[in-house]
């Protein structure tokens, strides 16, 4: 029985043991020792070269050992394989720390699936396995080595030894010359080498090796915070603001939570200047920032605020109080998650919160930021098919996914965020109003982190607390209120009602206005108008004018109201009104085809939140205190 049939066995759901072994933790002794040599001696060729040195208990050394790239790692749901991007793998017996040369024998490696090699040990006290990754993505999942900095997520470029996770790990960076690294684990200027309680926590701590980062300090209730950047672009002298503004941030989410339990956090930015590179990604003690643009561009400096708004509150909810699925973790298959719409909706609501709470946004502009995702959510037409605990389980073919087979996904879908962030927006609504101002979702979720993190009992070798179900948000939100929110989650949670904001804006004195767009009408089409063989339908609304009128998606769109199809084709219809007839014309298999759209009734509309007519001062009241965060 090879160590991965052990393991399956032992993952049968026997009452008490599933958790043990099924979260990753390992039965078996832990190893001697596990270092990791990271190298990057060829910057422009993409390829880190990772050592891995396993001291072995002596019961393995007639055995093999497996090594392992993970699939997907935390806090992106999409399987990646980072194994493809591997090469050259390795092995030796015997461990020889540089600068010392031995002689070490080879040993067979077998390549055992698509993401584990196995090591024959043939008698050694220990192995040392070589191999490299190609990396040239600048993102908060992938990583990134070239001529101007390395920077890598652990999970990208590190494997794990197939059940020893949970042991120790020393990792040693060798840099290039007069490039320096930091991370948000960095105990003195110029240090190498980093000792980790884990593999988990190792690839929790994104790392920067550059010649020419910045970083700028401040300090708030005696916890040190860095902010390191890395511009490929003009600043325009804003870096200064930025600090101040992110202190800003800072202090407006610890003011919710409480101090944070790190004495020490990084912000990790790079302003790319690429036009396309973008991610946010939350660690422990850290977040990995991209913004595509450069600082001194428009509209850049907002948008970082926005990024470090959730990616900082994602030090509480995610990374500490957590959906009980989300660590540790089989990296052999995709996590799945009924909690995102928690873990990242919330977060999306929360982030946009504290920009109002912060001083940075006023309260026109985090209401128009709400009512923009009322409309996005309300105008899609997966939003009648898909409830928020559906979005979080299909994460991995929503979160940034690749597709080589074709989808109904935009049609049948919502994501997650959104949709998670208007039954925060609304939930934090209903408390306050219902409790006159006692209580609020600020009050359920420092519950949550209390009951979930700071007095739970660890569960894993990962981390602190344990995870939470969404029953139990239920619960404690109930107890919080003071009422019985289970009909609210039945209708909002787990199926695909429309969320009540008449009553939840009524009692701050707003209103949600509903009218119809300058464009009602949509058809159901989406036309790639820039396709080299002419404008191409996309996609194709199902039961939609469109779908009705026999239109595909792969159809060449030639003439729409006798009219070429361009940049502005929507404008068309503006001249049409509900139960017209719109001749199309279209070239589908090599043949010329015509035939007609034939309009329904208006389906687009434009939600505004605004002011009610006759808001009480008590109304009034309960408003400021949401937006402001007093009480
Ligand atoms: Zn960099
Ligand atoms: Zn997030």
């Amino acid at each position: 029985m090879s160590p991965r049939s052990r393991r399956l066995f032992l993952c049968l759901p026997v009452l008490g043991l599933f958790l043990l072994f099924c979260s990753g933790i390992s039965a078996q002794q832990p190893f001697k020792s596990i270092t990791y040599r990271l190298s990057m001696s060829r910057p422009n060729s993409h390829l880190f070269e990772v050592t891995m040195e396993v001291e072995l208990p002596e019961e393995l050394r007639n055995k093999s050992v497996e090594f392992q790239m993970p699939k997907w790692s935390p806090g992106r749901y999409a399987v990646f394989d980072f194994a493809k991007n591997v090469q050259e793998f390795r092995a030796v017996g015997g461990i020889c720390p540089p600068p010392a040369l031995c002689k070490m024998a080879p040993r067979q490696v077998t390549r055992v699936d698509d993401q584990t090699w196995s090591v024959a040990v043939v008698n050694s006290s220990g192995l040392t396995i070589s191999y490299k990754v190609f990396a040239n993505d600048l993102s908060g999942t992938f990583s990134q080595l070239d001529s101007r900095h390395a920077n890598y997520n652990g999970g990208s470029i590190f494997m794990y030894v197939v059940g020893h996770k949970p042991d120790p790990v020393k990792l040693v960076i060798n840099p290039p010359p007069g490039w320096k690294i930091v991370n948000s684990r960095l105990d003195r200027a110029g240090q190498t080498e980093w000792q980790f309680p884990n593999w988990d926590i190792m690839i929790d701590t994104p790392t920067e090796i550059a010649p020419d980062w910045t970083q700028d300090d401040f300090v708030v209730d005696g916890k040190k915070y860095h902010v390191v950047v890395h511009s490929f672009g003009e600043e325009g002298g804003k870096r200064a603001g930025l600090v101040r503004d992110i202190e800003k941030i800072v202090r407006a989410e610890t003011l919710l939570w409480g101090p944070p339990e790190f004495e020490e956090y990084t912000f990790l930015i790079h302003f790319a200047a690429d036009d396309h590179s973008g991610d946010g990604m939350e660690h422990l003690t850290s977040t990995q920032i991209i913004e595509s643009g450069a600082l001194a561009d428009a509209g850049m400096y907002d948008d970082t605020l926005g990024t470090v708004a959730h990616e900082f509150f994602h030090v509480w909810n995610v990374k500490r109080l957590r959906p009980f699925e989300l660590g540790p973790w089989d990296f052999t298959r995709p996590v799945s998650t009924r909690g995102l719409w928690v873990a990242e909706g919330f977060t999306n609501y929360y982030g946009h919160l504290m920009l109002r709470r912060a001083g940075l946004w006023d309260d026109a502009k985090f209401l128009r930021r709400e009512a923009q995702t009322i409309n996005g959510i309300e105008n899609a037409p997966g939003s009648h098919l898909m409830s928020a605990v559906e979005s979080s389980l299909s994460a991995p073919f929503l979160d940034d996914a690749p597709h080589a087979q074709r989808t109904n996904l935009e049609n049948t879908t919502i994501s997650y965020y959104p949709k998670g962030e208007l039954i925060g927006m609304v939930l934090d609504l209903l408390i306050r109003g219902r409790t006159q101002g006692r209580a609020s979702l600020d009050d359920v979720m420092r519950q949550m982190y209390d009951e979930f993190y700071l007095k739970s009992p660890s569960n894993s070798y990962y981390l602190h607390g344990k995870g939470y179900q969404v029953e139990d948000l239920q619960r404690v939100a109930s107890q919080v209120a003071g009422f019985d929110l289970s009909d609210f989650f039945k209708e909002h949670v787990h199926d695909v009602e429309m969320l009540p904001y008449e009553e939840a804006f009524g009692y701050v004195g707003l209103r949600l206005n509903k009218t119809q767009t300058k464009q009602p009408y949509t058809v159901g089409l989406t036309v790639q108008v820039d396709d080299p063989q002419g404008p191409m339908i996309e996609n194709v609304q199902n039961d939609s004018p469109a779908e009705n009128a026999g239109l595909q998606a792969g159809d060449e769109m030639v003439e729409l109201g006798g009219k070429a199809v361009t940049k502005e084709w929507q404008g068309t219809l503006a001249s049409y009104k509900s139960g017209d007839a719109i001749p199309v014309t279209i070239r589908r298999d090599r043949k010329t085809i015509k035939t007609k759209i034939v309009l329904g009734e208006p389906e687009r509309f434009e939600y505004r939140i605004e002011e009610k007519p006759g808001a009480t001062a008590a109304e009034k009241a309960l408003r400021i205190a949401w937006l402001t965060g007093s009480s």
